[in-house]
């Protein structure tokens, strides 16, 4: 009720016509007056600590509208046998392990909830607190909506290949070749959640000239799962598996092949834009497929629990080379116009989806359905 009446005095019109008028409505934010959405965010790090949820909406400020919002599903270890007074934030500071903290998807859940409904329409929070290597992995991200409806909007981002990480998480490593992971897709495509996974193309300090380890694989993945939607971050670059000879090539490939045009790409991570702005030719490169499928492309900032808007912003900012040689319409849909199509299709699926899964979905005050 308290809805409808705020409703009616921003929407005068509402107070004549509001339960036809409702499903016009635009639920979600409008970000005409602002420059980019990202859809690519860690409010918190490595060791579950971060940005204050209303502070972050200081540091997005009247420049980012929508943000895709996440934790990170990895603890690092604080080991005092290996590190002593030594707290660890990164996992490239020691070597004791790193394990799967699903808590994280409460505490993104919790933060969301804080805010006011017009300010929680500017994220999506996504779930991440799940071992892919795990059957029941699927089973945590419906305990997840069904504990929190109407919250998320997807998954991920989570990582499967990734450098110095993989071999690092306690227990098997993860494979794109595991049922479990096709457990995962298979429950994202049916509810409708938008998937962001990591996935180093290559492994790191490869051969020169040997086929990149993981493409046939994860395209396999993919070809599997064609009625999820996934974004495919940093178009499988990494911090040290630099791009494999003809990226752009095999990036295109994925791209024209019809049976894979629910794949998308992510330019996020200021370790991918270093690659794409190291020289003139690479950024032309870049910009000439972003400028010929400029619907398959998103921005993503990959900042991680950042505390001023110019740290927020440094790869939008390290992206200016590449801004300037994409077409007006590639621009938009990169900033901004991908983000809301994709992540808007995929509310209202889960949103759905919720509506016949969860008892109460949706309704003030509902109660999860806990079996
Ligand atoms: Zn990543």
């Amino acid at each position: 009720m308290k809805e409808r009446v705020l409703a009616s005095k921003r929407f005068p019109l509402l107070a004549f016509f509001p339960v036809a008028l409702l499903g016009c409505l635009p639920s979600n934010a409008q970000t005409n007056g602002y420059e980019l959405n990202d859809s690519h965010f860690h409010l918190t790090n490595y060791v579950q600590e971060g940005t204050k949820i209303r502070d972050f909406l200081n540091i997005m400020g009247d420049k980012v509208g929508r943000v895709a919002l996440f934790g990170i599903p990895l603890q690092q270890q604080w080991s005092y046998r290996v590190d002593g007074d030594n707290a660890p934030t990164y996992y490239l500071n020691t070597d004791a392990p790193l394990y799967y903290y699903s808590f994280t998807d409460a505490w993104i859940a919790m933060a969301y909830k804080s805010l006011p409904k017009e300010q929680q329409t500017r994220f999506d929070p996504m779930i991440t607190g799940f071992n892919p290597t795990d059957m029941y992995a699927a089973d945590h991200i419906r305990r997840v909506l069904q504990t929190f409806p109407g919250v998320f909007t997807g998954i991920g981002e989570f990582s499967i290949h990734k450098e110095f990480v993989s071999a690092k998480i306690s227990g098997e490593v993860a494979s794109l070749q595991d049922p479990a992971l096709d457990r995962v897709f298979d429950f994202a495509g049916e509810v409708g959640l938008v998937s962001i996974l990591h996935n180093d193309l290559d492994v790191p300090f490869s051969k020169e000239g040997s086929p990149p380890a993981y493409l046939d694989q994860i395209k396999a993945l993919f070809r599997r799962h064609s009625n999820a939607t996934i974004i495919w971050a940093h178009t499988g670059m990494g911090r040290i598996v630099r791009p494999v000879e003809n990226h752009a090539a095999t990036v295109e490939e994925i791209l024209r092949d019809p049976a894979l045009n629910h794949v998308y790409f992510d330019i996020s991570w200021d370790e991918v834009a270093k690659y794409i702005v190291s020289t003139p030719e690479a950024t032309r490169i870049t910009a000439d497929l972003i400028n010929r499928f400029p619907d398959r492309f998103l921005f993503g900032s990959d900042e991680v629990a950042p505390t001023t808007q110019e740290k927020y912003l440094k790869v939008f900012y390290q992206y200016g080379p590449l801004w300037d040689l994409l077409s007006k319409d590639a621009v938009q849909k990169v900033r901004k116009g991908n983000y809301e199509r994709i992540f808007d299709q995929a509310r209202l699926k889960v949103r759905d989806w919720e509506k016949t899964h969860v008892s109460g979905a949706g309704g003030e005050g509902s109660k999860p359905d806990v079996r």
